[in-house]
């Protein structure tokens, strides 16, 4: 192996570690002009007002939730208020929300506040049971119950700039969180819109309709600026290209549940299929969103 190709495969396992790595780093990215983002799994975002900071998921666990609690008071040490909101109730995503300071606001949606009482303590259980790390992470974990619940939507003035956290319905999970910042024209998309990632619907979340109708709602918001949680961040057309590619799926999945193929085998044949669709695709394994688009 040459040197440019050990840098290359140095650089590609960089990008993809961080995506992969629970322990979450102090460093950020800036995604627009009040938007910044702590690359990891899953990537955090934080919109900075005048006065205050909100913060967009947690991190795997209290200590994760610490670190990015350092960064904020870094990023923005005038900032006396601190809110915090989940993309949905996983824990990536949730389960950190002890590490942050108290006062904290805790924020999110109906629906997703639902799905935590009812399954956020199992899916902690299953993280904490994959692996000693994520065991420890997990291991002081607390559920709280928000301060602020919401239907739809709940406007969060910052000084300077709002968030608005919207529901749009179901996707990754029932209650899928989506957190525009109008000023910049950014979305932070949780797991309902990816960059080159296969969907994947969680349990009994959204099923390919609903989540295509969501994806139309988030069309219809324009944005120039996307920060996914588990990919790299892209521009307003990667909703278009999420769109593109589960009504795709759904499509062919449909037509050879018509013809009598099995889940399992159009699973096989389309991951196939789609790997020549779509080359620049990272992994290709549609076997469990195939499986989401038979049950509907
Ligand atoms: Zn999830
Ligand atoms: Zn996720």
């Amino acid at each position: 192996m040459n040197l440019t190709r050990l840098l290359f495969v140095a650089i590609g396992a960089g990008i993809v570690s961080a995506q992969n790595q629970p322990v979450l780093s102090e460093e950020t990215t800036k995604v627009s002009e009040h938007v910044w983002a702590i690359m990891g799994f899953p990537n955090i975002g934080i919109v900075i007002g005048s006065r205050a900071t909100l913060v967009v998921d947690t991190g795997m666990g209290p200590s994760n939730g610490a670190t990015i609690a350092r960064v904020v008071g870094k990023l923005a040490p005038g900032n006396r208020k601190l809110f915090l909101t989940t993309t949905h109730f996983h824990p990536e995503h949730a389960a950190g929300e002890a590490g942050f300071p108290p006062g904290t606001i805790l924020i999110r949606d109906a629906i997703q506040q639902q799905e935590m009482e009812l399954h956020g303590k199992e899916m902690v259980d299953l993280f904490a049971g994959r692996s000693p790390q994520q065991k420890e992470l997990l291991a002081n974990a607390t559920l709280r119950t928000p301060d602020v619940t919401f239907s739809n939507e709940a406007v969060v003035d910052l000084g300077g700039v709002t968030a608005r956290l919207l529901w749009f319905g179901g996707a990754h999970t029932k209650g899928d969180e989506l957190i525009l910042v109008e000023l910049d024209r950014t979305l932070i998309s949780g797991d309902v819109v990816q960059n080159k990632v296969v969907p994947n619907i969680f349990g009994d979340g959204g099923t390919a309709s609903s989540w295509l109708a969501v994806l139309d709602k988030i069309a219809a918001l324009n944005v120039l600026h996307v920060l996914p949680d588990h990919s790299a961040p892209g521009d307003g057309s990667m909703v278009a290209s999420e769109k593109q590619f589960i009504s795709d799926l759904r499509n062919r999945a449909l037509e050879l549940k018509k013809n009598g193929v099995s889940a399992a085998d159009a699973g096989k044949q389309l991951s196939v299929e789609f790997k020549t669709k779509y080359p620049d695709w990272p992994s290709m394994n549609v076997a469990g969103f195939v499986r989401s688009i038979y049950a509907e």
